[in-house]
């Protein structure tokens, strides 16, 4: 084929598909606009995923005579010059939406300008105008966007389930609303309410909205940021105490002026700010606001605007790590007897007190993690050796004697690893022992939570949830899988929607339902346990098919080899 330039529409229906990937990218989209345009409501209405999409708000209008416009590739009334780009503080500047919206979906808009008395009604078809005329409209402006990637059918193939995509304009919007508490937003998915911040200003109420009332007034408040080099960056915002966690980082927001971004930058500082304080694979809830000159600053990165660049990465990596952490220590009572985060000493940090002439290079580990088993599965039996209780250390570890020396079993990874594979054996056989409540109990959820329980609610059933959904982002739980520990049903709950996020794979979904159950079933560190309970516990553990690892893969125990006890105390 000979080369040739491209036809305008296809060259715009390329474009556009940069910036309008999925329903949630022309709802941020449209949002932005309204932001922009300096609305204080914003309501957002979703009918059928990609069907009907609309956004109104009540901004400062188009003018008539430029709404045509507002519709051309790279027409803006936000910047005239990149040195504007430079001390701007627009969300939007490239020009580039509304044409892009258009050419992938039928777009209708209805705007009045402050200072003009009708309403300017415009629809478009491929791109270009169809229809135009007046309308009565109050001050601002509404777009509704009809079906949506119709006229492009590959990307209407690679959409995920309804359900998928109205949990990402959930999250849009959510996002956006903690970015702007000034702003009331309201989103109604389907004509149920899934989202209403009271736009006063207060970011906690915000919070109480997205993530509910319990996580809201637990938040920690994060202060003043320390004085970094030449200048001082300013952050705000709050970061959960280290009681409550999530099992994925979509929980940790990141505005840089105001602007709702993704930056592996921050999230690695406010990650470093827990070090010690999450457990392995949980994360934070936080909110961190940063205002930094605009000329410290690239947004021009990528159309979606979501990355940014950063002149000064140290400091912004230090303001950020800086100030949650000290938010961390001073506001956060640490508790004195706690699970470790981290396994037990081995090869590298000898335990005090076993010191010898060997050097490290030639010393074996003192005490090593039994290594996984050889690739074809042994027997159940023969994996580990029968064990003999001795006692409990720190109520955390079980001491063991085995045939061949010492062995310390962590009490709650060897159990998740019971409870993991027993649930996975009981569904696989639809024999989950389920366990009705007395009281049926219910259940805050995010948005987000609400979207995942629709779509999710089968595989839940199979572990012997019975959950129903109860009213605006609430479900009434009814059942439990039997092993489910009686307290912190919510969050166990929560905790296995969020783990659900985007696991398309049904098997991988089965296994990380059957992973939090386990979690929250086995018994924790620091729960002090009789004699007969950890040979009980041990001989479940001799019975498991891959005892020595816990479902997340840490080492259920550690073991000190009798040859090795002998050479260090110098007998042989
Ligand atoms: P950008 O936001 O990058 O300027 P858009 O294509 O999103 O580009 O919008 C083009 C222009 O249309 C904006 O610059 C703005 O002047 C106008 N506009 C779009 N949406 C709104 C709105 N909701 N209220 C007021 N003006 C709007
Ligand atoms: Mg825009």
């Amino acid at each position: 084929m000979s080369i040739r330039v491209l036809a305008p529409d296809t060259i715009a229906k390329i474009a556009a598909g940069e910036v309008v990937e999925r329903p949630a990218s022309v709802v941020k989209e449209l949002v932005e606009n309204s932001l922009d345009a300096g609305a204080t409501h914003i309501d957002i209405e979703i009918k059928g995923g990609t069907n009907w999409i609309r956004v109104t708000d009540n901004g400062t209008g188009i003018p008539r005579d430029e709404a045509e416009l507002a519709f051309q590739r790279h027409a803006t009334s936000k910047i005239t010059s990149l040195a504007d780009l430079e001390n701007g503080t627009s969300l939007g500047f490239r020009g580039e939406a509304l044409p892009s919206i258009a050419h992938v979906a039928q777009v209708e808009m209805v705007t009045r300008h402050e200072q003009e008395t009708s309403g300017t009604y415009l629809r478009l078809q491929d791109g270009r105008v169809v229809d135009r005329g007046i309308r009565a409209h109050p001050q601002g402006t509404t777009i509704t966007v009809r079906n949506l990637f119709r006229n492009v059918p590959a990307r209407l193939k690679y959409l995920k389930s309804l359900a998928a995509e109205n949990g990402q304009i959930s999250n849009v919007a959510s996002q956006y609303s903690l970015a702007f508490p000034v702003v009331r937003f309201t989103l109604v998915i389907d004509g149920r309410r899934a989202l209403q911040t009271p736009g006063n200003g207060r970011l906690r109420d915000v919070l109480a909205e997205v993530y509910g009332l319990q996580v809201a007034q637990a938040m920690l408040e994060v202060g003043k940021a320390e004085k970094q080099g030449g200048f001082t960056p300013v952050i705000s915002g709050y970061a959960s105490p280290s009681s409550i966690s999530r099992a994925n980082r979509s929980y940790i927001t990141f505005l840089v002026n105001q602007r709702w971004i993704q930056s592996r930058l921050l999230t690695r500082a406010v990650e470093k700010a827990y070090e010690g304080l999450l457990g392995v694979g949980r994360y934070p809830i936080a909110v961190i606001n940063l205002s930094l000159p605009p000329h410290s600053i690239d947004v021009n990165v990528h159309p979606t605007k979501r990355e940014i660049r950063f002149a000064q990465e140290p400091i912004v990596f230090n303001t950020v790590y800086g100030a949650v952490r000290r938010t961390l220590m001073e506001k956060m009572p640490v508790p004195e007897v706690g699970p470790s985060p981290h396994p037990l000493p081995t090869t590298e940090e000898p335990a005090p007190g076993f010191a010898t002439r060997a050097t490290r290079e030639e010393r074996p580990a003192l005490l090593s993690p039994i290594s996984p088993a050889t690739p074809a599965r042994a027997a159940p039996s023969s994996v580990i050796p029968a064990l003999h209780v001795l006692g409990q250390s720190a109520a955390t570890y079980i001491i063991a004697e085995g045939p061949d020396g010492v062995y310390l079993i962590d009490q709650h990874a060897a159990h998740e690893r019971i409870l993991f594979e027993k649930v996975m054996v009981q569904q696989a056989r639809k024999e989950v022992e389920v366990q009705s409540l007395l009281e049926p109990l219910t259940i805050e959820l995010s948005p987000r939570q609400e979207q995942l329980l629709s779509v999710r609610e089968e595989t839940l059933s199979r572990f012997g949830f019975v959950i129903e959904p109860f009213g605006e982002r609430a479900c009434l739980l009814r059942a439990v899988p039997a092993m489910l520990a009686r307290e912190g049903l919510a969050e166990a709950v929560k905790e296995i929607l969020d783990s659900l996020e985007e696991e398309d794979d049904l098997s991988k979904r089965e296994e990380k339902v059957a992973m939090s159950l386990a979690c929250h079933g086995a018994v924790r560190a620091g729960q002090a346990l009789s004699q007969e309970e950890m040979r009980e516990l041990v001989k479940q553990l001799e019975k498991a098919t891959s005892p020595r690892t816990c479902p997340h893969g840490r080492p259920t125990m550690l073991h000190l080899s009798s040859g090795r006890l002998q050479r260090e105390f110098g007998r042989g």
